[in-house]
């Protein structure tokens, strides 16, 4: 089904990962060398702040290894949209620079793109190493996500995964600047299949998502796959009329029939302190988007290159 000779494209974001690239790089080349004997190794140094660049550089002259370097940190999602425009390869895989993602994975990952799946990617199968914290905001981000999105995003599925040519082609027709790539691979399509793994721990330094970095990264999956949070407001609002039209009857019956001098003090404050909240909190909403349509109208590139792709400084 797949031509015997295929070549793999492998892309590795990393952002200050100096104290581990070398020996990653050399343990992925080590391990596709045996299934892939045609293949590239593609470093996007996403603006790091230490010797990374240096040491993609060093590395792209011993093995195949090509490098691209972001003219700042641009963050993963658009180092992983630099690397796949870049990639040449008949399957592509992407995966992180820090160990984390199992290499062992990677064979069984190129036996199911053989056996004709498109996208293979892997699947978190056991969060337990993370902080409860975390476990319940990523359960109830997909939750929502899911409720509301029309395209089922996978949970637990991340980045680390292998595409076929024709997957790669359709990521890039994609032109959106607010890039949640888990939702833009389940955009796309095509034949998936998932393979459970367990993440390892990070070889050295610290993950690059802090609490706020996961919220926002949840914020931009939310509005750019869900128009729920932007429409619930016309029913919200007409739930809220209809309420409010019983209401107000009954008080202008209660009143007139019955003469009753309608104190109603703390009633009228209750619920202008709460339809204030709810005007603002809709107000927000729909900044939230306006803000991001603003962000896609202004057609700014996703990522910048700061040098040629053989480390030469770009003229
Ligand atoms: N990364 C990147 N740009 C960033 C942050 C991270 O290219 O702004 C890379 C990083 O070098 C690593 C991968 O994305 O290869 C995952 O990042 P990290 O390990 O910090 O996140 P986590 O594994 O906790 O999701
Ligand atoms: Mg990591």
């Amino acid at each position: 089904m797949r031509p015997a000779d295929f070549s793999l494209s492998c892309v590795v974001p990393a952002y200050n990962e100096a104290g581990h690239l070398a020996e990653f790089v050399r343990a992925l080349h080590a391990a596709v060398s045996r299934i892939a004997p045609r293949h590239e190794i593609l470093i996007v140094n996403d603006g790091s702040r230490d010797n990374t660049g240096e040491i993609a550089a060093q590395l792209a002259r011993e093995l195949p290894v090509r490098y691209l370097e972001l003219s700042r940190n641009f963050g993963k999602e658009a180092a992983l949209s630099a690397g796949i425009d870049h990639a040449r390869g008949d399957a592509v895989l992407l995966i992180d620079g820090d160990f984390q993602h199992p290499l062992e994975l990677v064979p069984d990952m190129l036996t199911q793109w053989k056996n004709g799946y498109d996208m293979v990617y892997g699947v978190i199968a056991d969060r337990s190493f993370e902080s409860g914290g975390k476990r319940v905001g990523t359960s109830l981000f997909y939750r929502i996500l899911n409720f509301s999105s029309r395209v089922p995003v996978p949970p637990n599925a991340g980045d680390f995964r292998l595409m076929d040519r024709k997957v790669v082609e359709a990521l890039r027709t994609l032109p959106e600047r607010n890039r949640f790539m888990k939702g833009l691979y389940a955009w796309v399509g095509f034949r998936s299949v998932a393979l459970p793994f367990v993440p390892a721990a990070r070889e050295s330094g610290s993950s690059s998502f802090n609490l706020k970095g996961l919220a926002a990264l949840a914020l931009s999956g939310m509005t750019a796959f869900s128009t729920v949070p932007l429409r619930m407001w016309g029913v919200i609002g007409s739930l809220i009329s209809a309420v409010a039209l019983v209401y107000g009857v009954y008080i202008i019956a209660d009143a007139m029939l019955l003469g009753n001098p309608t104190p109603g003090w703390a009633t009228l404050s209750a619920g202008l302190m709460l339809f204030s909240g709810i005007q603002l909190l809709s107000i927000g909403i729909l900044g939230e988007y306006l803000g991001r349509v603003y962000e896609e109208v202004k057609h700014r590139p996703i990522y910048l290159l700061a040098r040629d792709e053989d480390g030469s400084p770009l003229k």
